[in-house]
């Protein structure tokens, strides 16, 4: 399954100059159809507790800096902090986007998904799932809620987690072409998604 291309719309000259932001469902669609699936080409059992989750994926026309880093991708648990008119105005926008405020919300940038390589937006999308674990209770049994559905949670992660996405990619049979890229490109290059995720960015701070 061919990985889906950011909207054009969102590659003009306009949305480079004035950054907008778009709903990205083919994008959602994917990263089901390729990690979260039994039979998805690059299934990864790790994201189990994804499967069924309430999460959406946006694009955003460009990547931002941050602390001197550029920031391609990010996860967030969606929070209003915010009341009144503030709070309608934000449960408006996201029903508008999603039909419903979304518990976590992927954002990928769209500039750097149109020309990066398959390796790296594989890897991107998936550092950013990785970000949404299943919760832990105290004898650090997996959380379920009532309705038997995981309790999710947002996790930081380091260098060595990320490593054994390029470690899985390589191990994986008929995906000769990534496990490829993968072989080609120095791990310290995937290792340094960190450096480009909001979240991860956020978590430093
Ligand atoms: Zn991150």
């Amino acid at each position: 399954m061919n990985r889906p291309t950011p909207p054009q719309s969102l590659l003009d000259a306009e949305a480079i100059l004035f950054p907008v932001v778009a709903p990205a469902p083919e994008l959602k669609a994917w990263a089901h159809e390729t990690f979260l699936a039994e039979t998805g080409e690059l299934h990864n059992p790790q994201h189990a507790h994804l499967i069924d989750s309430d999460i959406e994926f946006m694009w955003a026309s460009t990547a931002f800096e941050k602390k001197g880093r550029v920031v391609l991708g990010q996860c967030e648990q969606v929070m209003l902090r915010a009341g009144g008119w503030h709070k309608v105005r934000l449960e408006q926008q996201y029903r508008e986007w999603f039909g419903r405020v979304p518990k976590f919300l992927i954002t990928v940038a769209a500039d750097y998904s149109a020309e990066c390589s398959d390796t790296d937006f594989c890897a991107l999308v998936e550092h950013e799932l990785y970000h949404i674990a299943q919760a832990v209770d105290i004898d650090g049994e997996p959380k379920f809620n009532d309705e038997g559905m995981p309790v999710l949670t947002m996790r930081g992660h380091d260098v060595e987690e990320f490593t054994d996405i390029v470690r899985r990619y390589g191990a994986s049979a008929g995906v000769a072409e990534m496990v490829a890229a993968a072989n080609k490109q120095p791990t310290v290059a995937k290792s340094n998604i960190a450096r480009a995720c909001g979240t991860c960015i956020r978590a430093v701070a």
